[in-house]
């Protein structure tokens, strides 16, 4: 009998909003001392009344509008009790029969195949209090700045057939809630938690068997190594003629293994009911219209844009596009390229597609590293499109080599001028002309008489060692095509 896993998943995403869901304190759990953002309602106090957050509201709904989601006109919270010392109201307010998010869904790709796995829901809840269990110690600490802080939780339909595509589900959903803003979804720190539930069946067959379900797992690699453990585990089973039954298995991620913990409480066992402190809402199409307007294009749909449209490669547009701000400026500076040939600026059509490609390459690595090195975000760069349009032209056109890139773009951050001065200011300009390049090929072609003989003798490889000689004698500004095309002429003709 052939078995095929059947996995589905439960991902809470925690909402960077500025408050809580449903009190004011500042949501910040993790950046400040233990139970210093609280108050009397999210410590539960008797009395204390919840305000709904917003900002949480919208962004569950823009989540679920990236994600194709039926978004629901008319929605409730209710109360999800169980007694646990992290949860000081003795419930949860979540929501159960009327989430704001329907069913929806997302498309993957997994080894060249795409894949469209369905969302059966999402809703909103308040995140419980955080506890710590100290190595050795006979008490539990609490930390309450968790408690109250919104949470998004999404389902998805048992569409998943491997590790690898569970995988794959999570990092591009990351992707997405990140390009949206709306969480960081860092799995480590605890911002993305998925519980996974999986079962196996004969191959072929639509029933499903019960499923184990594994618990806050907190990285990609243990989603993946934790379901392929379950798998072995439920498969060693089956060859025994067992049907594993249903329960909560948690991941020992040191071992790489799961084991037992409690049997999975049934949704009557938390006597949901519609939450008496907050009214139902009611939302209306235009709210819904302009949330999915606000969601723009995803992360994925952005990087294929970016092969088709631009002609990157799959590596540099996968990059452009993942981060949000630096996929930005390339295409303000791919515009400013474009207006420069309509403008007739010395560009020809035909050389657009290869100032494209080198913007995209300036972007990925000088410029890139000068946003990382200074800690800088978008709002906070001072080279404007046009002038990075005209420095790739410039690089282009020979006028500077692409060695004294960095440089130029540190001055133009520095004092936001235009790279034509900036070149002549710090005497950049590539030297391209072959009787001012000849007398220092020369020269170090005398000097370095054993190197020429290994070239005369056909290791051609060693001309390298030449060439970066002459850079060095030119302070970099020497043009390489120029210099390999002198030296090879010279070597090849004494
Ligand atoms: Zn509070």
């Amino acid at each position: 009998m052939e078995l095929e896993p059947v996995i589905g998943l439960e991902i809470h995403i925690q909402l960077k909003t500025k408050s809580k869901m449903f009190c004011e304190c500042a949501n910040i759990f993790g950046d400040v001392v233990p139970n210093s953002a609280t108050c009397p309602i999210c410590l539960g106090y008797p009395g204390t009344l919840p305000v709904p957050n917003k900002q949480a509201v919208e962004w569950t709904h823009k989540l679920g509008a990236a994600l194709n989601c039926e978004l629901a006109a008319k929605s409730k919270f209710d109360r999800k009790s169980y007694f646990y010392p992290d949860l000081p109201k003795g419930y949860q307010i979540s929501q159960y029969d009327q989430p704001f998010c329907g069913k929806g869904e997302l498309t993957i790709t997994v080894g060249g195949k795409r894949r469209t796995i369905g969302i059966t829901r999402i809703h909103l809840e308040e995140d419980a209090a955080k506890n710590t269990h100290p190595k050795g110690a006979d008490y539990t600490l609490v930390d309450y700045n968790r408690a109250g802080t919104p949470l998004a939780e999404m389902v998805t339909e048992p569409d998943l057939t491997s590790p690898q595509e569970a995988k794959v589900f999570l990092q591009e959903l990351q992707k997405i809630v990140r390009a949206l803003g709306i969480s960081d979804a860092n799995m480590e720190e605890g911002q993305m938690r998925c519980d996974a539930n999986i079962s196996l069946r004969e191959k072929g067959t639509t029933a499903l068997n019960p499923k184990t379900e594994v618990k806050n797992i907190n990285s990609f690699r243990f989603v993946e190594r934790a379901l392929q453990y379950e798998i072995e585990r439920q498969q060693k089973e089956h060859a025994v003629g067992n049907i594993p039954r249903q329960a909560t298995r948690g991941f020992d991620s040191e071992a790489g293994t799961t084991y037992e913990q409690r049997t999975k409480e049934e949704a009557a066992d938390y006597r949901y009911f519609p939450e008496p402190d907050i009214p139902p809402f009611v939302f209306t199409e235009d709210y819904f219209a302009s949330t999915i307007k606000q969601v723009g294009e995803l992360p994925t749909a952005k990087k294929d844009r970016f092969v088709s449209q631009y002609g990157l490669a799959e590596e540099q547009a996968l990059l452009l596009a993942a981060e949000h701000e630096l996929g930005h400026v390339f295409e303000d500076v791919v515009s400013e390229i474009e207006q420069l040939e309509k403008e007739q600026v010395a560009i020809a059509s035909s050389v657009i597609p290869k100032l494209v490609q080198l913007t995209a390459s300036i972007i990925l690595r000088e410029l890139r590293n000068i946003l990382t090195a200074q800690n800088l975000d978008h709002a906070s760069l001072k080279i404007t499109a046009e002038n990075l349009a005209e420095l790739t032209n410039l690089v282009h056109i020979g006028t500077v080599g692409r060695t004294s890139v960095a440089k130029i773009l540190n001055e133009m951050q520095r004092t936001g001028g235009d790279p034509d001065a900036i070149i002549q200011n710090l005497g950049l300009e590539q030297v391209s002309g072959e009787e001012e390049l000849e007398g220092l090929v020369d020269q170090v072609i005398a000097e370095n008489p054993d190197v020429v003989e290994k070239i005369q003798s056909g290791k051609g490889g060693a001309i390298q060692f030449l060439m970066g000689q002459v850079m060095a004698k030119s302070k970099g500004k020497a043009n390489p095509q120029v210099i390999t095309e002198l030296l090879k002429k010279k070597l090849t003709t004494e």
